[in-house]
């Protein structure tokens, strides 16, 4: 039986014309003076977020890594909403190699979304000479754990002036903030306004094999550089690897049929009677009664996803269609009573 693998959106295979454009690729030393295609895929990037540059990087984790390390000096507290990919996902990295103090804001402004007061209290003020500084406001949109959900513009607006009233500096991790921008029918640069530094990912959702983009000034991006080297992540001939992001760009206008993959399996699901919510983009979270009892079950019909919390997370993705999904929710028809929480 074929599977079907709605674990994460970076599951998906490099398509035949990225590969092509990987075999094609113009290249030169990146370390040295650059490679060409980096270059190129760097100022699109740019371009598209609205911000002044853009570093290539290995993976999210160290774009979010090196832009923390950016912004905090050791002991600095920073702010995240509760369960942030920073908090929990990467390692402990924000505290071991960035210095920085982590506080978790409650989701008071909706999923994944705190109240920009919520961000004026943290912050504090100003206090005598003993008091912990926070000095940096880290956001999510859209934010993963949370369910793929979005932080609309304004919101994202008042947050950030919040932060910059408290005079604390502001990264975005935007993993997926083309999903975001997508599922608001905006440009990615209408939900990156105020953010010092932005992270995104070429590998989650848009089919490249690896790659994300630190984002922001000239001279951050100048200093990410250095950051880069220093955490061993400065690569030679990465035009291969920029190639393969300059072809998953071609994908951003499809994304809005991956988040039509994730509410049709939704509502399929509830048909069954299983409490799936109506998902905002491309993850769906659905709260069972038993994870790890639901996987068990979904792997041994074919169909693959992964727990979150007392969730089962279901990612649809390029790499599989409208019939697949289909065909998913014929497999899961028979085993809906291990889905259902009532
Ligand atoms: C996946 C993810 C990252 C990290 O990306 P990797 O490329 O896996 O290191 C960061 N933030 C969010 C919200 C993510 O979903």
């Amino acid at each position: 039986m074929r599977s079907i693998d709605l674990r994460s959106d970076t599951v998906t295979q490099p398509s035949k014309e990225m590969r092509a454009a990987m075999a094609a690729a113009e290249v030169g030393d990146d370390v040295l003076e650059r490679d060409p295609t980096m270059v190129r895929l760097e100022g699109w990037v740019a371009e598209l977020l609205g911000m002044e540059a853009a570093l290539w990087v290995p993976s999210g984790c160290m774009g979010n890594l090196i832009a923390l390390m950016l912004h905090l000096k050791r002991g600095d507290r920073f702010l995240a909403p509760a369960q942030a990919h920073v908090l929990g996902s990467e390692l402990g990295t924000a505290a071991w190699l960035a210095g920085g103090m982590p506080e978790a804001l409650a989701w008071e402004g909706g999923p994944g979304r705190p109240t920009p007061a919520q961000v004026t209290k943290a912050a504090g003020t100003p206090g005598p000479y003993y008091t912990l500084h926070t000095t940096l406001l880290c956001l999510e949109n859209t934010h993963n754990f949370a369910g793929g959900t979005v932080t609309p513009r304004e919101e994202h607006r008042a947050l950030v002036a919040a932060a910059k009233a408290a005079k604390l500096a502001v990264h975005l991790d935007g993993a997926r903030i083309w999903h975001a921008a997508a599922a608001l029918g905006l440009p990615p640069s209408a939900l990156t306004e105020g953010a010092d530094t932005v992270q995104v990912c070429l590998s989650k959702g848009l089919g490249a094999p690896m790659g994300s983009l630190v984002c922001g000034s000239k001279p951050a991006v100048a200093e990410a550089r250095r950051l880069r080297k220093m955490l061993g992540g400065g690569v030679r001939q990465g035009g291969v690897v920029a190639a393969a992001g300059l072809v998953a760009l071609d994908y951003l206008p499809r994304i809005v049929e991956d988040h039509a993959k994730t509410r049709r399996l939704a509502e399929g699901m509830r048909a069954f009677g299983i409490a799936a919510p109506v998902p905002e983009t491309n993850i769906l979270l659905v709260p069972v009664p038993n994870a790890a009892a639901a996987l068990a079950a979904l792997e041994a019909v074919g169909v693959r996803a992964l727990p979150v919390g007392s969730a089962v997370r279901f990612i649809p993705h390029r790499d599989v269609e409208m019939a697949d999904i289909e065909e998913a929710l014929r497999r899961i028809e028979p085993l809906a009573y291990l889905l259902r929480t009532a």
